[in-house]
């Protein structure tokens, strides 16, 4: 009876546009106490608008935008598809991106390589400060400050060695993520959202969902680490992730849930896929097993 009450789950479960790697995997989401949540692309549509050139003293916004946007092209970040479109809609009729001529990808960082010639990093400020030696100066800090205050991502872009401008995006939180949220905690899981953005943006969504518990600013081995405490403190933990910075977790996990809409890594690294992209997935997902586990017992 055992095999068939499994395979009857896995089969609504594709009914409900959840991909299920094995039917073993069930058996994992019963003890799950504790939900975490990826911030962009998961909880937020990760569809991010830029909304704000800052360009430092003496440079040019429509130059610094061409430069990061094509750089940007060659990432798939949800943030560098952002700088990439904007930076298209702003050039001439006929014209094209400038070329690259190598790229580099820090994950959880930012983007490198070089650009009609120039050496361009875009990325954290702390990274640019760190890795490239491009410390951002007052104006531009203030201007990541305001941005982080408003809940959006700044990223700042070096030119030569020097950082020449800041580059404000915005997300927006999916439309059924805060009803997700309630109905999880409703299953009896905390929810705990992580991400590798900054802890004011993270506040402001997590507020939106009605989320208290935030890690942020965490790399993607800090977001393994992360799961990994919560386990340790004895949780069993699932997390719902996109992105190739959440595959590590999302393996430690003791339930992964990948966003179907997400990178083949992540989805590779989960037990789950919700095919629809919707946080809300995610319920049913538990809720399906924990009623397929009822069923065999
Ligand atoms: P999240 O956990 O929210 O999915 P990531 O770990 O992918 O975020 O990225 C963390 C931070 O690293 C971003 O908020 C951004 O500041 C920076 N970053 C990552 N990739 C890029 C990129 N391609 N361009 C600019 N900044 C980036
Ligand atoms: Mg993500």
């Amino acid at each position: 009876a055992t095999p068939t009450a499994l395979l009857v789950g896995t089969g609504r479960g594709a009914q409900l546009g959840v991909l299920i790697k094995g039917p073993q995997i069930l058996e994992s989401t019963r003890r799950v106490d504790t939900i975490v949540l990826d911030k962009t692309g998961t909880v937020t549509t990760g569809r991010m608008k830029l909304v704000q050139v800052v360009p430092a003293s003496g440079e040019d916004t429509a130059a610094l935008l061409r430069l990061a946007g094509a750089l940007e092209d060659a990432s798939e970040h949800p943030i560098a598809a952002a700088v990439a479109a904007a930076a298209r809609d702003q050039l001439p009729p006929g014209a094209a991106l400038p070329t690259v001529s190598s790229f580099g990808n820090s994950q959880g960082q930012g983007v490198f390589g070089v650009v009609d010639g120039r050496a361009v990093a875009a990325g954290r400020g702390r990274w640019l400060a760190e890795q490239w030696s491009a410390p951002l100066p007052p104006e531009l800090l203030e201007a990541v400050t305001a941005a982080e205050a408003q809940g959006r991502t700044a990223v700042a872009v070096a030119v030569d060695g020097a950082a020449r401008g800041v580059l404000v995006v915005s997300d927006t939180v999916k439309a059924t993520s805060p009803a997700a949220v309630a109905a999880l905690r409703r299953l009896g899981l905390s929810p705990v959202l992580l991400t590798g953005d900054n802890p004011r943006a993270a506040r402001s969504v997590a507020a939106q969902v009605g989320i208290e518990t935030v890690i942020a600013d965490v790399s993607p081995a800090g977001k393994l680490a992360a799961v990994a405490d919560l386990q340790r403190q004895g949780h069993v933990v699932a997390m719902v992730g996109d992105g190739v910075n959440d595959a590590a977790a999302l393996a430690q996990a003791d339930l992964g849930i990948a966003m179907g809409t997400g990178t083949d890594v992540a989805i590779q690294a989960s037990d789950l896929t919700l095919v629809r992209g919707d946080l809300y997935a995610a319920v049913d997902a538990i809720r399906l097993s924990r009623r397929t586990l009822a069923t065999i017992k």
